[in-house]
């Protein structure tokens, strides 16, 4: 039984927890989770991340606009997130980033909001949770040029990839996919990974770890990614799970 458990990426105000999310959530700190980031993607989800933060003493959240919601955005649209920034629970904004595997027809546009997003989270002194999908050359370059604090969440770039990431004094965030049977690069990128920079994440519901996969992912998963971590560094999973609540505490200043 593992404790200190930080997941810093979840969606629990997602469709798929209608059906149990005050059970579940109720029951989460039993299953050694001491603190959870929900993240916005849009702006309603944002709102919604905010009422459930204030719902429970371990979860946080972020506020923003994912890359796949960037098409009809109100024109005021960061003033309703920096309003959202302003409650005490929030503590970064995201999550915001560019995905060129579902869209590729509008890539200026995602980097524009890309940047609006940064250049707000840097105004607020906020950390970023990046999502960066088939597009990590155009989200480096944003990165290096604006340096904002933050973590690459669900991580799937290379090992070169990750050495540019570290130089930037950012984290990075993986779950379930280095458990996957096929998952080269995250396993790779995991045994490089210093334990000073990792952060864990479920991004609940979806990315189930083995042997959960396809099954809804909730928090008390990550011990499998821990597991998966500590196996290929050779370190115990607590180990790195206690490594872990302390960057993620530190980075959102929690
Ligand atoms: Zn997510």
């Amino acid at each position: 039984m593992y404790k200190n458990i930080f997941d810093s990426h979840a969606h629990y105000n997602d469709k798929a927890f209608d059906i149990d999310r005050t059970e579940l959530l109720g029951s989460l700190e039993e299953s050694g989770i001491c603190g959870v980031i929900n993240c916005g993607a849009d702006l309603k989800s944002s709102k919604e991340s905010a009422t459930l933060s204030n719902k429970y003493d371990f979860m946080y959240f972020a506020c923003g606009i994912h890359p796949e919601e960037v098409d009809n955005l109100p024109y005021d649209y960061l003033d309703t997130l920096r309003a959202l920034s302003e409650e005490k629970k929030c503590i970064a904004i995201g999550e915001i980033g560019l995905d060129y595997y579902w869209r590729q027809d509008n890539k200026e546009l995602q980097k524009k909001i890309f940047v609006e997003q940064i250049l707000l989270a840097k105004e607020l002194s906020l950390p970023i949770i990046v999502h960066s999908r088939d597009a990590h050359e155009d989200t480096l370059s944003i990165l290096k040029e604006y340096k904002p604090q933050g973590v690459l969440h669900c991580f799937s770039g290379s090992v070169e990839t990750a050495k540019e990431v570290l130089k930037l004094g950012m984290y990075i965030g993986l779950g379930g996919a280095v458990t996957f049977k096929n998952a080269k690069k995250p396993v790779e990128v995991a045994e490089f990974l210093p334990l000073d920079r990792l952060l864990l994440e479920t991004d609940c519901p979806y990315m189930a770890p083995v042997p959960m996969r396809g099954k809804r992912n909730d928090s008390s998963f990550i011990p499998y990614v821990a597991e998966k971590i500590g196996e290929v560094k050779g370190i115990e999973p607590q180990i790195i799970i206690d490594n872990v609540t302390e960057n993620t505490r530190k980075l959102f200043g929690i």
